[in-house]
């Protein structure tokens, strides 16, 4: 497959290692350090930003953690882990942190409110593995090669010999363990299935904690599930194929479900082999859809999502449509239709 245009070019191995030498430095140095992850955080998120907050904590580093959702809501794996390093809503972050570390955010837009940190910060180290971040702290800890967030956040830990709590790595785990897929995608690499066993040597209840996270869905989420299978659309003549469905907030409403709760509906829908491309279109509560994309392989969904406004990978991006629901199908099969497949 060729290079996506719409990619930031992957930094060399070098390059990497040196911006991984100066996050270091500058983490040791530091006394204070502020992490925030993504909005509407997802498992890689929260978990590469404890993973490393805890890792730091635990050497005597103060540490604060946020995410911009207003309210914040806690994903409920987080019960099982503990404590692994404080939590505070957006409000209360600090204004002008002498260092600040973003985590899983493939831009800056994608820390929310909390964007306006970034400028007012002293040092803003970015750990990151979107091929689409465009770089924007003062030290950029970006591989695109990497799995997941929390396997880089990993690899920093272990350059500077951090001590690592049980709930430290229970958090690096569920990272990186959902970002591949289960250890699935092309992504996880030997590297990140030895990060995965050095992590699972820690005491933290793995099964319990797969349940968390894959098995611990509503009966309401199964009733939405229903009526986005009852739509789905499968169109072959757009690129490799496209499968796609959508859900309202009368959906939820209806159901009693949470957004939340629909982040497995893409993967039920691309598991059909007519097509190359899934799309999911959750209504947001501000009524505009956020669109999932991904690819079996053939389609470079990364692009489409850049040229959108939004970003991601080559085989998983998303973005927000301001259009309505058969606009943002339409453009999206124009964009497969005109886009360069292997
Ligand atoms: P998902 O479909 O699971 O929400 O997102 C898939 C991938 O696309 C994730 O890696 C996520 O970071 C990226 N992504 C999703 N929505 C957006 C967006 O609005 N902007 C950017 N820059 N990336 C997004
Ligand atoms: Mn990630």
């Amino acid at each position: 497959m060729t290079a996506p245009a719409s990619a930031e070019p992957v930094p060399s191995r070098e390059s990497l290692q040196s911006a991984m030498d100066r996050a270091a430095a500058v983490l040791a140095a530091a006394s204070e350090v502020a992490f925030v992850c993504h909005v509407n955080p997802d498992p890689d998120a929260i978990g590469s930003m404890l993973g490393l907050a805890g890792a730091l904590l635990g050497r005597g580093t103060q540490v604060v953690c946020s995410w911009a959702n207003d309210p914040m809501e806690r994903p409920d794996w987080l019960e099982l882990i503990g404590d692994v390093a404080p939590i505070v809503e957006g409000s209360a972050f600090p204004a002008a942190p002498a260092v600040l570390v973003t985590l899983d955010a493939a831009s800056i837009d994608r820390l929310g409110s909390l964007e306006d940190r970034v400028p007012r910060s002293g040092e803003v180290v970015v750990i990151d593995h979107h091929v689409t971040n465009p770089g924007f702290g003062t030290i950029n800890v970006i591989d695109p090669r990497a799995s997941s967030s929390a396997e880089v956040a990993y690899r920093l830990i272990r350059q500077m010999e951090l001590p690592l709590t049980d709930g430290a790595a229970a958090a690096l785990y569920a990272g990186i363990v959902t970002d591949t897929g289960r250890f699935q995608y092309g992504a996880a690499t030997p590297e990140t299935l030895r990060a995965a066993a050095e992590l699972r040597e820690h005491g933290f209840d793995h099964a319990r904690l797969a349940q968390a996270l894959y098995e611990d869905g509503s009966f309401a989420f199964l009733r939405v599930l229903g009526d986005a299978l009852e739509r789905v659309q499968l169109v072959q003549d757009a690129g490799a194929g496209l499968v796609w469905t959508y859900i309202t907030q009368e959906d939820l409403a209806r159901a009693g479900a949470s957004m939340t709760e629909t982040d497995d509906l893409i993967d039920v829908i691309r598991t059909a082999r007519e097509a190359d491309v899934a799309c999911a279109l959750k209504q947001q509560p501000d009524g505009l859809y956020k669109v999932s994309l991904r690819s079996r392989g053939a389609t470079d969904v990364g692009a489409i999502a850049t040229a959108h406004d939004g970003g991601g990978h080559l085989l998983a991006a998303g973005y927000t449509s301001t259009l309505d629901v058969p606009g943002t199908i339409d453009a999206i099969v124009a964009a497969l239709r005109a886009a360069p497949r292997e």
